[in-house]
């Protein structure tokens, strides 16, 4: 016999709950969301997607999205990122005071506050402890090194941000110094913050900056990796400016130059 909940549909029988996702995937589907409501199930795919990539563990790691009028949705503390529900989520404004939700704000909301404050161009934050990158972290070497070509078009350095207490000011001080120049930072001793202009953009990068400490690793391992030279660097500025810089940015400030990313090696002659 089927749960009391569950109802009879052309003689098969679905669980309500099942029934209620079902229609939440056709409305996201259709796009008959309010942007609010499409925030909330957005934090929850991408929180899974963190969770199933073992990006994070237990209740490690939160994610945000900012909304108009200087408010911003983000996960609520120790829940697990694989295990939330679009109504858990909270709002608060910029300030980080509540203005929605029944569960409290991750304790580490200041950071992602920050990242808003510094970037009117970014509008979606994710933060996870993704083990090669926070090995890396963890031994206080950042990810700068331009060895691989596509993390130098697509993600530019990962710097590391001295260490501090997690959900202190002191460790949003500690990033704000790298935000405005980088799209994923490095946290001593803690994880990585990844943002950018929506939520998949701002995970993309957190899968790309895992993926880039891999390599990095297996290339010491091997032996010593082969830094690009200048001229090769030039060519990828080239190659970005061509097919990455189509979109129309929402930023003020213009996008920035390799030779920003990578002031040392990029050098024009
Ligand atoms: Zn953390």
């Amino acid at each position: 016999m089927g749960h009391w909940k569950d109802i009879m549909l052309r003689g098969a029988v679905i669980p309500l709950q099942q029934m209620a996702m079902f229609r939440e995937q056709v409305a996201v589907l259709r796009g008959s969301l309010s942007s609010e409501d499409r925030a909330r199930h957005e934090l929850v795919r991408f929180g899974a997607l963190l969770h199933e990539n073992g990006f994070v563990a237990a209740t490690d790691g939160n994610l945000s999205v900012r909304l108009e009028q200087g408010r911003v949705m983000i996960t609520p503390s120790g829940f697990s990122k694989g295990m939330m529900q679009p109504e858990d989520m909270v709002v608060v404004d910029l300030a980080g005071g509540k203005l929605e939700g029944t569960y409290n704000a991750s304790s580490e909301v200041e950071m992602h506050l920050a990242i808003y404050q510094e970037r009117r161009d970014v509008d979606a934050v994710v933060h996870a402890h993704p083990c090669t990158a926070t090995a890396f972290a963890c031994n206080g070497i950042s990810l700068e090194e331009p060895i691989c070509a596509e993390v130098v078009m697509t993600l530019g350095k990962v710097p590391l941000a001295p260490y501090a207490t997690t959900g202190t000011p002191e460790l949003t001080q500690s990033i704000r110094p790298f935000i405005y120049d980088h799209q994923a930072i490095l946290l001593a001793n803690h994880g990585v913050v990844t943002y950018g202009e929506d939520l998949m953009t701002a995970y993309l990068r957190m899968e790309a900056v895992e993926h880039f400490a891999k390599v990095t690793l297996a290339a010491r391992q091997i032996g010593a990796p082969q830094v690009l030279n200048p001229v090769q660097l030039e060519a990828l500025e080239d190659a970005r400016r061509k097919y990455l810089d189509r979109r129309p940015t929402k930023f003020e400030r213009p996008g920035l130059a390799l030779e920003t990313l990578w002031p040392q090696l990029a050098r024009r002659n």
